[in-house]
């Protein structure tokens, strides 16, 4: 029962759809054969198979049959109420179908096939494979139908046909799928309403200008408004102006107005065609002006993405981002250097890093350029800019060059610079407090004996000591010979690895336990020796000179041949309210003595408490 009556209500709903279809189409139809008049040469377009076909294109494939029986039935229906005769009417009508069902069919998988935007290609191949080809079939069909069934033919007639097929297509497709995709928006938006109807009232009139008076062909004025329409309305604007410019056309022709009338009746082309080649140029001058203007629009949006989004990055980006030209002149900063500089993008444009950058390091930052000018990228350098509030921050640089899109030459540069104030104090803490653990050492980070800092106190203590003790002290003083030759010869790695030779030969030989052996500095030694007399100073000082020279260490820059050191020995028993420096100085001089009387020897300071200097050489 139930499924009776939805049978039945598909039905009613078919019925009507046919009837109603039937009624549209066979309204055009009438129109369109009544816009012919009784003079068959003056048939511009025909409109209804162009109608037919878009409702399709837009509706779909899945109504086919309905849409074509309907349009069979209604292009009959106007034909029966004008009084064609039947036999006529049906070769007529069934040629008709045939071409829109083609057209349909054709230019609905060109447009499937590749969906807009349409460019130069397909462009040519929706009018030859969507207008011509069904037109073509369609002149054929009726032509061999015509002439079979009525015995008429001519040649004149096929091409109307097909000329007027092919027109109302070529206008009409893109005229429905134009205004019922996207496009429509543009001409009939609130904001374009009185443009459009400025531009179409301009077309229309002067299409009432050429078509209305029969002595100047004036054509060719249709074109300026033509295609203004197009540049601001659009394409859909633009088949609009057409289809007003051919129902002007052909409604002044057929009252026998126009500039068709110039043409005489014997001329090789008749002067429909001439109408419908106007037309068919103005179609095609819309279309392909519409496609450049499309793929200009569509550029221009593309350019306007990708720079919004490049934008974007460089405006949200925590490190400042800045252009600039070889010679430093900034041209664009991003805005994070209001965060990090308090300065605003625009008052750092057009300066360059020598009024901000700290003095120290400008030098560096113009080396920098001229690396970047020879194409090289710059990773990592520190520099520090002055802030709006006169402090410096220490920021982090990364630049690379940049080339002029053209020629490819080198002419900027990119600038990535991260604050790395924080980053740098905790560097300052950390060296800070490296130096404070080194003051706190006591053994030299080279030779691994007692460092300065050591000797200093041990010297202090038991000098003090030996004012309590009354007992002497003794200072061996250690330098080794033309040392600065020796580096230069092997090399400062050869010579630390010689130093630390030196210290290990004074350990073996200096072995009480109170005595210090100490790096004094350089490439010279201490030797602090408490309780020790002069005498006794005087043979160790002599036993680590040998020692060394046991080693026998090349050297091409020693008179020897082998690094050898030359000594210097004081030694005394201090007074109270003596200075430590005393025996240091002494011990000095006489270290000097060595040298001067040709190195490799001890020498014993002249000391007012000690004995008599005393030279022992090899
Ligand atoms: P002289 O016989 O008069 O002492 O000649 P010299 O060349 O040894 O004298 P000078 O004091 O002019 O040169 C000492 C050189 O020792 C200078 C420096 O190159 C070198 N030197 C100082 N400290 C170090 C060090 O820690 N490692 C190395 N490899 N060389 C050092
Ligand atoms: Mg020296
Ligand atoms: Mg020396």
């Amino acid at each position: 029962m139930r499924r009776r009556k939805f049978l039945q209500s598909a039905l009613m709903r078919g019925v009507a759809s046919f009837l109603g279809l039937s009624l549209v189409i066979g309204i055009v139809a009438t129109a369109n054969l009544a816009l012919a008049g009784s003079n068959h040469d003056l048939y511009p377009l025909w409109w209804t198979n162009g109608f037919l076909t878009a409702i399709i294109l837009i509706a779909g494939t899945r109504k086919w049959t309905l849409f074509l029986t309907s349009g069979f039935a209604g292009s009959l229906a106007a034909r029966w109420l004008l009084h064609y005769p039947l036999l006529q009417g049906i070769c007529h009508v069934s040629a008709d179908i045939v071409e829109v069902a083609l057209a349909a069919y054709l230019i609905g998988r060109i447009l499937d096939f590749a969906p807009p935007p349409i460019g130069l290609g397909r462009l040519l191949t929706l009018i030859g494979f969507g207008a011509l080809l069904p037109s073509a079939a369609s002149a054929a069909l009726v032509s061999v139908a015509q002439y079979l069934l009525l015995h008429t033919f001519s040649w004149n007639y096929t091409f109307s046909w097909f000329f007027t097929g092919a027109l109302g297509l070529g206008i009409v497709v893109p005229l429905v799928v134009g205004l019922t995709t996207g496009d429509i928006a543009m001409p009939f938006g609130r904001r374009q309403l009185s443009n459009t109807l400025l531009l179409l009232l301009t077309t229309a009139l002067f299409s009432c200008l050429i078509f209305s008076q029969s002595s100047l062909p004036l054509f060719f004025l249709d074109f300026p408004a033509l295609l203004l329409t197009v540049t601001y309305l659009g394409f859909a604007g633009g088949v609009i102006g057409v289809v007003l410019i051919a129902i002007l056309g052909s409604a002044f022709t057929s009252l026998g107005h126009g500039p068709l009338m110039l043409i005489r009746p014997g001329s090789p082309i008749p002067a429909m065609w001439v109408f419908q080649l106007f037309l068919a140029a103005c179609i095609f001058s819309v279309a392909v002006l519409a496609m450049v203007l499309a793929e200009r629009r569509r550029l221009e949006q593309l350019a306007l993405e990708s720079e919004a989004r490049y934008r974007l990055i460089a405006e949200h980006s925590r490190d400042i981002i800045i252009m600039g030209l070889l010679d430093g002149t900034r041209k664009y900063v991003s805005p994070a250097c209001v965060d990090i500089l308090g300065w605003t993008p625009e008052e750092l444009l057009g300066n360059t890093y020598e009024q901000l950058g700290h003095p120290e390091d400008v030098p560096m930052m113009r080396s920098q350029l001229a690396a970047i000018a020879r194409g090289a990228v710059v990773k990592e350098v520190s520099y520090r800019m002055r802030r709006k509030d006169g402090n410096y921050t220490w920021l982090e640089a990364n630049l690379s060059p940049y080339p002029d899109p053209k020629t490819g030459e080198i002419i900027g540069f990119v600038n990535v610079s991260r604050d790395i104030t924080t980053r740098k104090s905790s560097e300052e803490d950390l060296q800070s407090a490296y130096l404070a653990l080194e003051a706190l050492a006591t053994v030299d980070g080279l030779t691994g004996i007692a460092n300065r800092r050591r000797l200093d106190e041990v010297l202090t203590i038991e000098w003090r000591r030996s004012i309590r003790t009354r007992l002497p002290l003794s200072l061996i003083l250690l330098d080794v010979d033309h040392f600065k030759a020796y580096n230069d010869l092997y090399g400062h790695i050869r010579g630390d690895s010689c130093l630390k030779q030196i210290a290990e030969a004074a350990l073996d030989v200096v072995r009480r336990p109170a005595d210090l052996v100490a790096r004094f500095g350089g490439e010279e030694f201490a030797i602090v020796l408490p309780a020790t007399n002069g005498q006794g100073a005087f043979e160790l000082a002599e036993q680590l000179r040998a020692a060394v020279e046991k080693r026998a260490l090349r050297h091409e820059g020693n008179d020897t041949g082998i690094v050898t050191v030359s000594a210097g020995c004081a030694t005394v028993t201090p007074q109270r309210g003596s200075s430590v420096i005393q025996i240091i100085e002494a011990a000095d001089s006489a270290l000097y003595a060595a040298k001067r009387s040709g190195r490799n020897r001890v020498e014993i300071a002249a000391m007012s408490s000690g004995p008599e200097p005393l030279s022992v050489s090899d």
